[in-house]
């Protein structure tokens, strides 16, 4: 538990990050303008992209921004998770790999030998979310993260209360908005390739308002219908590669959007056998 003894006392925050854009971490540097009152709540002892200050105390609030892909990267992982109280997986990378794990459903080799003038000097694993590795106490989900989701959270953890978490798609949010639905508008354009109906909802359906499709950087919603969305997607005259791309953008390492990308890759799928929380 996170605890302020008296409401002068800041929670000691530190923000990490891991492999990713680093899109997450300016978000959040965006947000302080959005909401001035994180820094009465949060005092920043480790924030790389906001100060040079090293890290040179403790902390009981970890963020963790990108996905994990060294073996260096899992232990540092787990000695963050040793001394923070609570960890919060900020942005797709984090909460499902994101797009650095497009990489997974490629072999390693092929992928370094494209980046690296000599992969001999690297040495990474393949892509995977925080908590294949540690416990998460918190998700921000998205790609970026969402700033009302960012607050809300803030609150809650600095109260001690339970965050709200979103079960319901984004076909939801989208819906309220009175949007023209792109997935039922065009056929066989990847402009209506929405996977609205099996992604968390929590973004206000920013893309689809913006009469894109949804690509899923949020992850999978509580209890989807994989297999449903596979189906429409195909009478739709889209090709078994265009599913299997549209699923692996973002999440494709949760065990229901991999579900959806076997359309293509049948049995060579990576597939966690676990649900995302
Ligand atoms: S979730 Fe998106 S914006 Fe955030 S770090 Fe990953 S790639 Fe960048
Ligand atoms: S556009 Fe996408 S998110 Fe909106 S209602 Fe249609 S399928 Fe759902
Ligand atoms: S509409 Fe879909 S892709 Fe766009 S922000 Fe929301 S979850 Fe992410």
């Amino acid at each position: 538990m996170i605890s302020k003894a008296n409401s002068d006392q800041k929670v000691k925050t530190a923000v990490f990050k891991f492999t990713c854009c680093a899109g997450c971490q300016f978000a959040l540097l965006y947000f302080f303008e959005l909401f001035p009152e994180t820094l009465e709540l949060l005092d920043f002892v480790y924030f790389k992209m906001a100060t040079s200050k090293e890290l040179d105390e403790p902390y009981e609030l970890a963020f963790i921004e990108g996905g994990i892909s060294t073996p260096e990267h899992i232990e540092q992982l787990k000695d963050i998770r040793r001394q923070a109280k609570k960890l919060v997986a900020f942005g797709a990378c984090a909460a499902h790999g994101g797009v650095p794990s497009i990489k997974d459903w490629q072999a390693e080799r092929s992928v370094e030998e494209r980046v690296y003038p000599d992969p001999l000097l690297i040495s990474s694993i393949k892509v995977s979310p925080v908590d294949e590795f540690v416990k998460v106490d918190y998700y921000l989900r998205g790609c970026p993260i969402d700033e009302v989701e960012y607050m809300e959270l803030i609150r809650s953890v600095v109260a001690d209360k339970k965050p709200y978490v979103r079960e319901h798609p984004v076909c939801v949010e989208c819906k309220l908005k009175n949007n023209i639905c792109v997935l039922l508008m065009r056929e066989g354009v990847q402009e209506s390739m929405c996977l609205g109906p099996v992604t968390r909802g929590g973004c206000r359906a920013v893309c689809t308002t913006n009469m894109r499709a949804c690509f899923g950087c949020r992850g999978p919603m509580s209890n989807p219908n994989i297999a449903e969305m596979v189906r429409t997607f195909k009478g739709k005259g889209f090709s078994d590669k265009d599913i299997e791309l549209r699923f692996t953008e973002y999440a494709g390492l949760s065990a229901e959007f991999s579900e959806g990308a076997r359309a293509y890759y049948g049995r060579k799928a990576p597939y966690y056998h676990r649900k995302v929380a």
